[in-house]
């Protein structure tokens, strides 16, 4: 058992071990599958028990707000996976960013991000910590000279994605970890795409990993969740902000998510097995442009991404010749994958991004992130391989 005090058989255990057994401390009626604790409060076994469950001087629950068993499960081990101290799950991804600014910074305080970072962050940091008084400088992800200058006196945080949506486009995050540090900022990785499964900013120098669980943690697509995960004194400042505020992980979908941690190697390298193949055929299309994906030998952070990641992920985008007219014909023509925005599931999913996820930039500002009209992202799921081809393949044949 887990829970004996003298030995830890997780103590060393590799990544698939850690994402099926970390962060159970003992089982409760002998069940062997982890429980759900659908309960808001807990109860004290006396009144001094109260006293020092409240003022944290003992550990043990209280309030579901910010202490509940099966919350505090998928926490450890997403932790274990990421190789970090501790972490903490919030209601969304977009919670974890909001309580790393709440929890750590300041008014007065800046912030360094890149410019290809999810739009939703983008809008967080441009509309709302402006207006408590955090300013943004926003930099091309690559470009290491405008991360440098766009450093101030009183910058906190560097903060960014890779690899970058929709194109792929890969950070080093070493380099990045220590230009931070140097001008005493701390480095926020959001490694949405990657997964600890393909990646760990943390073991490269980042010193805070935020998640949008909705995507490949859960991997489904059944609901909405997020995670901080770092140092043990930062999620302990991130957790009061989360028992002041409440941006919290609902138990239920907690479970859904730790037991979705059980198979995210599995899933990170069958996404990642039929993205590398979908690229590779796309690349021989007369039709296709250009192809976007880091596993491609000719993509510019092709190299990077071998060092950094231990597969490429799910996640590719191409460039249909024409325009917006060509793409949009094509992904009218597909049949079998899903047109939506979102992406991690097990179902591939397809999306013009020029007139849904980054429809909000203005033409110019598209054609300087390099979001083209013929540009389709797809998120490769885990049907067969020969199947999406077959729907590429239905997609092509619908451009006139
Ligand atoms: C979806 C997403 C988010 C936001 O997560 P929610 O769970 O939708 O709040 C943040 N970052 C990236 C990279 C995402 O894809």
């Amino acid at each position: 058992m887990i829970d004996d005090e003298d030995f830890n058989p997780l103590a060393d255990a590799q990544f698939e071990t850690q994402g099926v057994r970390s962060g159970i401390s003992r089982t409760h009626e002998g069940e062997h599958s982890e429980p759900i604790f659908v309960t808001s409060s807990y109860v004290f076994s006396n009144s001094e028990d109260a006293a020092e469950r409240f003022s944290g001087a003992a550990s043990g629950n209280v309030y579901s707000r910010y202490t509940n068993p099966t919350v505090r499960t998928f926490e450890k081990r997403l932790a274990a996976l990421e190789g970090a101290e501790a972490a903490v799950a919030t209601a969304s991804g977009m919670a974890s960013i909001l309580s790393v600014c709440m929890a750590l910074f300041k008014s007065g305080d800046h912030v360094v991000c890149s410019r290809d970072v999810f739009g939703t962050t983008i809008s967080l940091f441009s509309n709302y910590l402006t207006k408590f008084g955090i300013e943004v400088t926003f930099v091309p992800l690559l470009d290491i000279e405008g991360w440098r200058d766009a450093v101030q006196p009183n910058t906190v945080m560097f903060f960014l994605e890779t690899p970058s949506n929709p194109l792929c486009e890969i950070a080093d995050l070493a380099e990045l970890s220590k230009l931070a540090h140097l001008n005493a900022a701390l480095l926020v990785v959001d490694n949405c795409f990657c997964t600890p499964a393909l990646q760990q900013p943390l073991a490269l120098g980042a010193d805070i990993v935020v998640h949008s669980a909705t995507k490949y943690l859960d991997g489904q697509g059944r609901c909405v969740g997020g995670a901080v995960v770092g140092h043990q004194q930062h999620m302990d400042e991130v957790l009061t902000f989360l028992r002041t505020a409440g941006p919290t992980m609902s138990p239920f979908n907690a479970w859904i998510f730790l037991k979705g941690l059980e198979t995210l190697r599995l899933r990170m390298e069958a996404h990642s097995r039929s993205a590398l193949v979908i690229a590779e055929w796309l690349q021989q299309q007369p039709t296709v442009e250009r192809v976007y994906y880091a596993g491609l030998k000719d993509h510019p952070g092709h190299a990077l991404a071998e060092r950094q990641q231990s597969a490429y992920g799910g996640v590719l985008s191409f460039l249909v010749k024409g325009g917006r007219e060509q793409a949009w014909q094509f992904t009218d023509a597909t049949r079998l994958m899903s047109l939506t925005a979102n992406l991690g599931d097990a179902k591939t999913t397809i999306v013009h991004p020029a007139t849904t996820t980054h429809a909000r930039l203005s033409s110019q500002q598209r054609k300087e992130a390099g979001i083209d009209e013929g540009l389709i992202r797809m998120a490769v799921g885990l049907e067969h391989v020969e199947d999406l081809i077959a729907d590429l393949q239905r997609g092509f044949t619908g451009i006139r």
